[in-house]
């Protein structure tokens, strides 16, 4: 197993190449590790390895050598020092704050954050004594506002779901290392191949590995991405805890990686076509994308990414000028190909209704104040024909002008 430096190498090459696992049958594809425990030559090297005396695997909760090697390939890609695998993203999630926290602790985050994520801060953080408080993701100077000598971590995604709002990273590192913070990034609708935040200097990245990693929508998986000090915490919790990443899901993941550039790239192609195309078209009273010229933060997301991803969500209306539930649901439920799912990160094109699925519960004020409307709509592209998604598109289209 050779081992490429990640400084010379660019992550297209670091995601097919880095952290191969290779054993004595030479097999060019990474192998599975498909096992629950290992076995040992002798009674006295078993007490070795349980007494850490003797590196080496125990049991898959601790270490699993596909495990390690998806670990090592997205440090490698995130240009980070060490990376814990998770069970799925809101165990990394939930795994890092309950790794890095302790009660009477405070955190800012910004609003517009993956729900579940929202329940973490709002129900189990709190019964702990960690209290949260919620700001606007482009507004710096909330940030800044919320900040108390408790805070111990800073919290955002960028874009943000469903309007692609875009957050200053290396502001909000700032902010946060003048202040004794951590910012923690869930780097989710860009992954490495568009973004690094580390290299803005950001502290921790985190992952659903089950998005865009994968890419095929097959497994759940997360992660964690950082300093060796912080990661050695993170993981002493994932041992204990048990939300471990399964073998089979590490070598679905490692196979991901492998295209994760290819895609990345085509995804945000097609997205960027189609956000300029319906931007034109009647029906659509407006298009959030960050890779539009029209949105506010384009040249911020231009700095820091390098393309706009492939989730956007659109604003209907139907010919009676109607920007409502109603319309939003007969543009949706007139596509056929398209998916009528909340996933995304797959190469199948997913079509979503926030306000009645994905945000179906959260308050009206908030979903307001999240600019979640009726008539909005979230777009996350594959790799489909950019054809055949107009078509289906224009589908919904028709359907609103027939209204
Ligand atoms: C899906 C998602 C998560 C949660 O990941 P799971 O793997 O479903 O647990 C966290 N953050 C973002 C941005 C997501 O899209």
């Amino acid at each position: 197993m050779k081992d490429l430096d990640p400084n010379e190498f660019d992550v297209e090459t670091l995601a097919i190449r880095t952290a191969q696992l290779r054993t004595d049958e030479m097999a060019h594809s990474d192998p599975i590790f498909l096992t629950s425990s290992f076995v040992y030559e002798s009674a006295a090297q078993a007490a070795a390895r349980f007494g850490g005396e003797e590196p080496g695997n125990i049991y898959s909760r601790f270490t699993n050598p596909t495990v390690r090697a998806f670990e090592q390939r997205l440090a490698a890609l995130e240009g980070g020092e060490a990376c814990v695998a998770f069970a799925s993203g809101m165990a990394a999630i939930a795994g890092t704050f309950f790794s890095l926290l302790a009660p009477g602790d405070h955190v800012v985050s910004s609003r517009s954050v993956f729900g579940t994520t929202n329940v973490v801060f709002d129900r189990y953080l709190k019964k702990f004594g960690i209290e949260t408080t919620m700001v606007d993701l482009k507004d710096l100077s909330s940030w800044e506002a919320a900040i108390r000598p408790e805070t111990k971590l800073l919290f955002l995604e960028t874009p943000s779901n469903p309007l692609s709002e875009i957050g200053d990273i290396a502001a909000l590192a700032k902010l946060a290392h003048d202040n004794g913070a951590l910012l923690v990034v869930d780097n989710c609708f860009c992954t490495p191949a568009l973004q690094k935040p580390l290299e803005l200097g950001a502290d921790i990245i985190i992952h659903s590995a089950t998005k865009y990693l994968d890419g095929q929508g097959r497994c759940l998986g997360g992660a964690v991405v950082g300093a060796k000090p912080q990661m050695d915490e993170v993981l002493g919790f994932v041992r204990s805890a048990g939300a471990c990443m399964s073998p089979f899901n590490a070598w679905v993941f490692l196979k991901g990686l492998e295209t994760l550039s290819l895609r990345m790239e085509a995804q945000s192609a097609r997205t960027l076509e189609l956000a300029q195309w319906l931007e034109t078209q009647p029906g659509i009273a407006r298009v959030h994308y960050a890779g539009l010229s029209s949105h506010p933060q384009h040249e911020l997301a231009g700095q820091q990414q390098s393309a706009y991803g492939a989730v956007m969500s659109i604003e209907v209306e139907d010919a009676a000028g109607n920007r409502d539930r109603q319309a939003a649901w007969r543009f949706i439920d007139a596509t056929k190909m398209i998916s009528i799912t909340a996933n995304l990160g797959d190469v199948k094109t997913t079509v979503t209704h926030p306000a009645s699925t994905t945000h179906g519960r959260v308050a009206e004020e908030e979903k307001r104040r999240a600019g979640v409307t009726e008539n909005l709509i979230r777009l996350a592209i594959g790799l489909e024909s950019v054809k055949d998604l107009k078509a289906d598109l224009e589908r919904g289209l028709k359907a609103l002008a027939s209204a």
